[in-house]
Parts: C-alpha cells; sequence; structure tokens
C-alpha cells in the first residue's frame, strides 16, 4: 500500500491532507501522519492501529478517567 503521491494521507483512513487536518507523528524512527478524527483512536485504542502502524501493539494506551 505504498502511496507514492505528494499529498500526505492518514496512516489509519488514508483520508488524504486535502479532506482533513493531519498531525505529524515520529514513532520507531519513522515519520507517519494520522488525521483529527484518527488521533483519539491512537490514544485510547492503539491496538486498532496494530499492522497500520509499525509496533503499534507497544503503545499503551492513556489511562481511561473514573467518571
Ligand atoms: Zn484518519
Amino acid at each position: 500500500m505504498a502511496i507514492k503521491s505528494s499529498e500526505l494521507h492518514c496512516l489509519n483512513c488514508e483520508k488524504s491532507e486535502r479532506e482533513t487536518p493531519l498531525l505529524h507523528l515520529h514513532y520507531s524512527g519513522e515519520e507517519l501522519w494520522i488525521c483529527s478524527q484518527c488521533l483519539p483512536t491512537l490514544i485510547h485504542a492503539p491496538q486498532k492501529l496494530v499492522g497500520k502502524i509499525e509496533n503499534a501493539e507497544q503503545i499503551k494506551p492513556a489511562a481511561h478517567h473514573k467518571h
């Protein structure tokens, strides 16, 4: 799935920077881009991104607050 173009895409939903704001991440020596809609997934359920981010299984989810 190597998309080679000048446009950047969200690592999760593949939306382009033209469609949605993308945030720049650095992880495991890689540069990654994720959109604002997928950022909560990265924060709270990074295991869902296994296969999309290398070593995603090592990312710790943010602690859940008690309500
Ligand atoms: Zn996305």
